[in-house]
């Protein structure tokens, strides 16, 4: 039976034609395995899905059906939404697209492919036509838009400012700006006053915004561009009321949605540079003002988790390794997967919200590499991989002690 349905004008997709129409069906993005450059497999999603590994599932599947549509034998519709959704967007299919498996020589078509500007592309297209968002992703939406809240977790506009009162040295002065998003503030609140406690080891101080709305990183992901603009507009009007010079995030997802999706939104670049935290606290380390004290314990080892929003998405892999290494007494050691071939942690793209069980699955997959290793702190560098890495570690009842590089660098003060 064919359904009747709202037809949408596919704007989006069509602009990833010659993208699309480039898949030649290899299905690297779903079986790749390659020891010699530490690629074991690609997809998460699929992953996590075992036996029901179905095609759509994966890249493969997802560009066949987007043929389909670009030659018109398939249309949007709200089934098709349910399958999009659960990708997590975390761009470990573009590493092994077109690619060869000689890490020393890249082919022209290498980046024909751009994944997650595809997936984001027929999210749009779907919003568009009224197939999404799904349930959950509508109410973050109305959260973030609502005027008392302007966060997706729906809590007060008071709320999130909450950690300001519990730290010391903000500065109203600096042109150095801390945008603090919405997950730390209203759900991991100790990370911000160990990340000003940082500040006030190193003698140095930040700015914040008084009015700051959420970047807009989970509307954009889910495809409601329309409901972002006013945010972006109203921040960075904010942002530019401090002076700022400088803006360091310590959230992944803002620092991607500021200084990539930001200039794209606006159609132009930001009068400000945008750095990650894990960049800004290893100047402070570099410059002298920040020193971690030695002592003469034996050395702990750790490892780190490439969240997808810095690694694939923005290609920051040496900044937190630099920054670990200068940690006195600490020992990072590599996960089997890391750097363009890390496993993603589930969480991206909506999945945490949307799909919750799919996330944690996700999650499993990588705490039981971290299992592998026998040691028991894994350090990543955004809130999303903390919240549900930890959700995963307290599930299991299992000794492995999730941080962000800030508490573990606080915790040496
Ligand atoms: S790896 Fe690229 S070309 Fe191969 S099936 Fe997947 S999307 Fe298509
Ligand atoms: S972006 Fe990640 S989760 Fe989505 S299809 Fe590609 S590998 Fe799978």
């Amino acid at each position: 039976m064919r359904l009747k349905i709202r037809m949408s004008k596919l704007e989006n997709i069509k602009k990833q034609w010659k993208a699309i129409m480039s898949c030649m069906n290899c299905g690297d993005c779903g079986y790749a395995i390659r020891p010699a450059v530490g690629r074991f497999l690609t997809c998460p999603v699929k992953e996590a899905k075992g036996e029901e590994g179905w095609e759509i599932w994966f890249s493969r599947g997802r560009m066949s059906v987007l043929k389909n549509i670009l030659e018109g034998k398939l249309e949007l519709n709200k089934d098709l939404a349910k399958y999009v959704y659960q990708c997590s967007e975390c761009g470990s299919c573009t590493e092994v697209c077109h690619q060869t498996h000689n890490p020393n020589i890249v082919l022209n078509t290498s980046k024909w492919i751009e994944h997650v500007e595809v997936w984001d592309a027929l999210r749009r297209d779907l919003v568009e036509a009224g197939f999404a968002p799904l349930e959950h992703h509508a109410k973050l939406i109305e959260y973030m838009n609502n005027p008392g809240m302007r966060n997706p977790y729906g809590e007060s506009k008071e709320k999130k400012f909450e950690w300001v009162k519990e730290v010391k040295g903000l500065s109203k002065t600096s042109d150095v700006v801390f945008f603090a998003g919405c997950t730390e503030p209203l759900r991991q609140k100790e990370t911000l006053i160990n990340l000003a406690k940082i500040f006030n080891a190193a003698g140095k101080e930040f700015s914040i915004i008084d009015d700051e709305w959420c970047c807009g990183s989970i509307a954009l992901r889910i495809g409601d561009i329309n409901s972002v603009k006013e945010n972006v507009e109203h921040n960075l009007e904010q942002i530019k009321k401090t002076g700022a010079t400088k803006l360091f995030a310590a959230c992944a997802g803002c620092y991607r949605t500021i200084k990539k999706d930001w200039p794209d939104l606006i159609g132009e670049e930001l009068p400000f540079e945008v750095i990650n935290i894990t960049e800004m606290l290893l100047d402070l380390i570099n410059d002298g003002s920040l020193k971690i004290p030695e002592t003469n314990t034996e050395a702990i080892k750790v490892v780190y988790h490439d969240p997808c929003h810095l690694g694939r998405h923005m290609g920051l892999y040496d900044p937190p390794r630099d920054l670990i290494k200068k940690i006195p007494n600490t020992n990072l050691i590599e996960l089997k997967r890391n750097r363009q071939n890390a496993w993603c942690c589930g969480a991206g793209g909506g999945v945490k919200s949307e799909f919750s069980d799919l996330a944690l699955e996700i999650a499993k997959n990588r705490i039981d590499e971290v299992k592998e290793t026998g040691i028991n702190i894994l350090l990543t560098a955004c809130p999303f991989c903390v919240g549900n890495l930890n959700d995963c570690v307290k599930i299991q009842n299992i000794n492995i002690n999730v941080l962000d590089i800030i508490d573990y660098i606080a915790s040496k003060l």
